[in-house]
C-alpha cells in the first residue's frame, strides 16, 4: 500500500488515538472521537464536509499507482469517485464500526437501502432465508414482493421461538434475517442463542437493532454477523435526515461497498456530516432515552386508563430476562392499550401537547402515533388483529425533553380518555 503523499490529512499527531496500555475508552467517550483520526485536516476539530462527486489525480503514474492497488481497501488510502466513498462519510462510518465492536460499516441512503442490499447481495435464485415475523413492515414487503420474484423463498417465524426458527432450516438456508427490540411489540432477541443456531448450520445471521443502538445493545459481540441500523432514526437522532447503515466483518462489507457501487444508493457528504455530528450525542442522547423510557413506561403501566404497556425494561415484558441481561438500557419506544375504545385512544393522542402525531422514532423530540391508523389504515382487520395491532394501541418515541414534562402532559393527556 504505496503511502499518500500529497494529502493534508494528520494522522496521530493531533488525533485521538486511544492507546493499547491506556483505559479502554468507554462508549461515551468513543461516540465523540471514534473514527476521526484519518479525517482531521487543517487542524479542524471537526471532520470536513467533503463537498466533492469526484477526485483528482497528480499524474497519469499517481493513477496508475491508485488503480493497480486495491480499489476497496479497510481503510482507503484515498478516494476515486463520491459513489465508491467520500472522507466525510467514511468518519461515520468508522465510529459506528467502533461503537458496535465491529471490523467495518456501511452507509446507506436509508434503513431501507441498508437492509435490501443486505438481502440482495447475501442471496441468489434458489436461496431461502428465514425472518422473524414482526420485522419492519417494508423488510417483510421486500420479501414478499420483490425476492419472490427472483426466485428466493423466505419462512416466516414467530419471535421467540427458537425450535421454530431451527425447524424451519432447509439445506438451501443461507440467512436468518431478525429485528430486536421490534416495533411495535418490542420483543428482544437472545443473540447468543440465535448466533448459536445459524453457525450449527453455517448460515449468516443479519439483526437490524435500530431500536437499540449500539449505545444499548451490541448483537456482533454475541456472535451475530450483520447489524442493520435505520440511522434516520436514534444514530442521528434529530428527525432531519434518511440514512442506514450495514455493520459486519471487512469481508461482508467490502461485498456491500463493490454492491453500493453499482446500486448507487450512498449518502451524499452533507448527510455524513450530519450523522458524524449527530453520533456525537448518541451517548448522552440514549442516557435520556432509556431514563425516560422506563419511567415513563412505569407510569403508565400503573395508570387506570392504560391497559397493557410493552417496554423490555419492565418486569411485565415476555422478554424483560433477555433484554436485561444482553441490554444496557431499553430505549425511548413505549407501546400500550389505551383502556378504552379508538376514538378514546384518538382523544388521547390529540390531547398529548409534548409528543407530536407522526411516524418515526429515535429523534430529540417526542412523537406519537396508532399504529391501527398511521401504518395499517388499508390493513384487513383479520390480518390486524392477528398481528395484535388493536385500534387502542399506542406507540410513543420519547424525545429527550425533561422526563417530568413527559410524565405530566401524558397525565394531563390520559384525562381526556
Ligand atoms: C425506520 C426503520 C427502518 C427503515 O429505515 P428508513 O431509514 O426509514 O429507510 C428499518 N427498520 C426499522 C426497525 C425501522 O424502525
Amino acid at each position: 500500500m504505496s503511502h499518500q503523499s500529497q494529502s493534508d490529512v494528520v494522522v496521530g499527531s493531533n488525533g485521538y488515538q486511544p492507546q493499547e496500555s491506556a483505559r479502554q475508552p468507554s462508549q461515551l467517550t468513543q461516540a465523540v472521537h471514534a473514527g476521526e483520526e484519518r479525517y482531521i485536516s487543517h487542524h479542524s476539530v471537526t471532520v470536513p464536509i467533503v463537498q466533492t462527486s469526484t477526485y483528482t489525480f497528480k499524474d497519469t503514474a499517481a493513477l496508475i499507482d491508485f488503480v493497480e492497488s486495491h480499489m476497496f481497501w479497510d481503510v482507503p488510502e484515498r478516494e476515486e469517485y463520491g459513489r465508491y466513498g467520500n472522507p466525510t462519510v467514511r468518519a461515520a462510518e468508522a465510529k459506528i464500526a467502533a461503537l458496535d465492536k465491529a471490523e467495518d460499516a456501511l452507509l446507506t441512503s436509508s434503513g431501507m437501502a441498508a437492509i435490501t442490499s443486505t438481502l440482495l447481495i447475501m442471496l441468489s435464485t434458489g436461496d431461502h432465508f428465514i425472518i422473524t415475523e414482526d420485522c419492519y413492515r417494508r423488510t417483510r414487503a421486500f420479501c414478499r414482493t420483490f425476492l419472490t420474484r427472483f426466485g428466493i423463498e423466505c419462512t416466516t417465524v414467530r419471535p421467540g421461538d427458537y425450535d421454530g426458527i431451527e425447524a424451519a432450516i432447509q439445506p438451501n438456508t443461507r440467512l436468518i434475517f431478525s429485528e430486536s427490540p421490534t416495533n411495535p411489540f418490542m420483543r428482544c432477541l437472545d443473540y447468543a442463542r440465535l448466533a448459536d443456531i445459524a453457525k450449527r448450520h453455517k448460515i449468516k445471521t443479519a439483526v437490524d437493532t435500530t431500536f437499540g443502538t449500539p449505545m444499548n445493545v451490541r448483537p456482533i459481540e454475541y456472535g451475530i454477523d450483520l447489524v442493520i441500523h435505520s440511522v434516520t432514526k436514534y444514530l442521528a437522532g434529530h428527525n432531519d435526515l434518511l440514512a442506514g447503515c450495514v455493520v459486519g466483518n471487512f469481508e461482508i462489507t467490502t461485498a456491500l461497498r463493490q454492491s453500493q457501487g453499482v446500486l448507487g444508493a450512498v449518502v451524499d457528504p452533507h448527510c455524513g456530516y450530519l450523522i458524524l455530528r449527530g453520533l456525537k450525542t448518541l451517548g448522552l442522547r440514549m442516557r435520556q432515552h432509556n431514563a425516560s423510557g422506563l419511567a415513563v413506561a412505569r407510569f403508565l403501566e400503573d395508570h387506570t386508563k392504560v391497559k397493557r404497556v410493552w417496554y423490555p425494561g419492565l418486569e411485565s415484558h415476555p422478554d424483560h430476562p433477555i433484554a436485561a441481561q444482553t441490554m444496557e438500557g431499553f430505549g425511548g419506544v413505549i407501546s400500550f392499550e389505551i383502556d378504552g375504545d379508538g376514538p378514546a385512544t384518538s382523544r388521547f393522542i390529540d390531547s398529548c401537547r409534548i409528543p407530536r402525531i407522526g411516524p418515526s422514532l429515535g429523534g430529540v423530540e417526542s412523537l406519537i402515533e396508532q399504529p391501527a391508523i398511521i401504518s395499517y389504515y388499508d390493513t384487513d382487520p383479520d390480518v390486524r388483529q392477528s398481528l395484535g395491532i388493536s385500534d387502542e394501541l399506542v406507540r410513543l418515541s420519547l424525545g429527550i425533553e425533561e422526563t417530568a414534562d413527559l410524565i405530566a402532559d401524558l397525565a394531563q393527556a390520559l384525562d381526556a380518555v
